[in-house]
């Protein structure tokens, strides 16, 4: 029988003590100190970790500046304000940025008595709802644009806004997104019978799904609460954070191409 050649095990070369190298903190997996890991959770928080943990624990954890906001980032920001303007009565009429195609549904949100505007919503882990400010309890945060409560279904409506680009090859994110919403729903209205959640493209004049909202009883809703303690769990163990490299590169504030801090 061949005898397993032994490879010889490598140590690693010891600084000279007293110099700068000696004294300097052990590195943790390409990390100077542990880093920190997440605390608190949302979709768009999710969404960044499940691109790249790297830059997600830049950008939330470390809070690393990532530059100006581009064009589109800040004509989003204000048709949302103008959507807010129009739903809470501080401007008259529908803001002219909003398609036609959805005049209908905001006019029809706008006459409901139980009509919610930007909401946060702030859930600890047993998706109890807990002040969204919270800073010690609140473990999920979720906005929700707008909705309203159909009474006498006892059925729960969640929009959320989007401005931009519609990515058909981002519809498990969109569907993920809604399942959050209706979880988080299930938890705000432990009573209710059911729920629906739609992607609204106000400036685009779709909507996602783009026939009828996603719908869904309560306990659809709680299997979905137990789907996404799965993801957060995930991410809320990765202490680690590796760099995900590929297309998300491209467009990311610490990539090497940009001057930032990411060996990609
Ligand atoms: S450049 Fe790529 S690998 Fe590096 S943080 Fe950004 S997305 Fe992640």
């Amino acid at each position: 029988m061949a005898t397993k050649k032994v490879v010889p095990i490598k140590l690693a070369k010891l600084a000279k003590p007293g110099t700068a190298k000696a004294l300097a903190p052990p590195k943790t997996r390409g990390w100077v100190t542990k880093p920190k890991p997440f605390t608190s959770v949302s979709f768009s928080r999710w969404g960044d970790w499940d691109k790249c943990p790297r830059y997600a624990h830049w950008k939330h954890i470390l809070k690393k500046p990532e530059g100006p906001k581009n064009d589109a980032m800040l004509r989003g920001i204000f048709i949302a304000e103008q959507e807010e303007a129009y739903f809470t009565g501080k401007a008259q009429g529908i803001p002219p940025d909003i398609h036609k195609a959805h005049h209908k549904l905001f006019k029809f949100a706008k006459s409901q008595k139980t009509l919610m505007v930007e909401q946060n919503w702030g859930f600890n882990r047993q998706w109890e709802p807990v002040d969204y400010f919270d800073w010690n309890n609140c473990f999920l945060r979720i906005k929700v644009d707008f909705g309203w409560q159909d009474v006498k279904k006892n059925v729960i409506h969640l929009k959320d806004n989007k401005t931009g680009k519609f990515r058909e090859q981002d519809n498990d994110k969109y569907v993920m997104q809604l399942e959050l919403y209706t979880a988080g729903g299930a938890g705000m209205f432990p009573s209710a019978k059911g729920f629906t959640s739609e992607l609204v493209y106000t400036d685009l004049g779709i909507s996602y799904p783009p026939t009828e909202p996603m719908s869904y009883t309560m306990s659809e809703a709680k299997k979905l609460q137990k789907d996404w303690d799965k993801r957060f769990g995930r991410m809320v163990a990765d202490e680690t954070f590796r760099p995900k490299p590929g297309f998300y590169c491209s467009w990311c504030p610490y990539t090497k191409s940009k001057g930032g801090d990411c060996e990609y």
